[in-house]
């Protein structure tokens, strides 16, 4: 896109911190069921899902998770079975000796230092074996601590699109978001992004002119 529309439509729409207070108003009334697309019931059941929806969809994730969860209830019965039996029963939700060996030494962790517990600080969840930063961050919000902004491919995409970064590393985009949106909304600010990103501004043919925020988006195409 050549730099003079780049900056024309920049202008168009004025400065991002102006915008982002409407942009999340419009997007909380446009999407008000937004929230986890994950099944769980415990902490455990909510860190385990998180960690296996690396890399699959998350209806792909409940669909293993409603037979994972009447088999594995503590962290204790992840390792009560031999790996290769973790490993099929989340074979289905891909890269499965991975996903099999982090959660079985994520309970483990969470045996020996937390009690049993899911800790709620980020500094803590990353410690856990195969526990990232976006993981951390997504158990960390739905725990009701937020403490990060969550940035997959849907926040990262509406991100730029929006003007709201001009990075592309997620730790850069997370950065920027931190410091435009206000912590209160840091646990639904993603959800809004992720559910406008599947429902409006898809990936390769965003829907401009159905959008809420047409008129507040340097990259709306109308
Ligand atoms: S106006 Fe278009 S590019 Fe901008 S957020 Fe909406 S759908 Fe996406």
């Amino acid at each position: 896109m050549p730099r003079s529309f780049v900056r024309e439509a920049r202008k168009r729409v004025g400065p991002k911190k102006e915008r982002i207070g409407p942009i999340i108003e419009r997007l909380k009334a446009e999407h008000a069921d937004a929230g986890i697309a994950l099944r769980f019931r415990t902490d455990v059941e909510l860190l385990v899902s998180v960690m296996l929806s690396a890399q699959t969809t998350d209806v792909n994730v409940n669909r293993v998770t409603e037979r994972l969860f009447q088999k594995y209830r503590r962290p204790e019965d992840y390792l009560a079975v031999p790996q290769e039996e973790l490993e099929r029963d989340v074979y289905a939700t891909g890269f499965f000796r991975q996903k099999a060996k982090a959660i079985r030494g994520t309970m483990a962790m969470l045996l020996e230092e937390y009690d049993g517990q899911v800790p709620r600080r980020i500094e803590e969840l990353v410690r856990l074996p195969g526990v990232a930063r976006k993981t951390a961050n997504v158990v960390a919000a739905e725990l009701g601590d937020p403490q990060g902004v969550v940035v997959d491919t849907h926040v990262r995409r509406l991100s730029q699109r929006l003007g709201l970064t001009r990075h592309d590393d997620p730790v850069k985009i997370e950065r920027d978001l931190q410091r435009l949106v206000l912590r209160e909304h840091w646990g639904i600010f993603p959800h809004l992004l992720i559910w406008h990103g599947r429902r409006v501004c898809i990936a390769r043919a965003p829907r401009c002119p159905d959008c809420v925020l047409v008129d507040l988006c340097p990259s709306a195409r109308v």
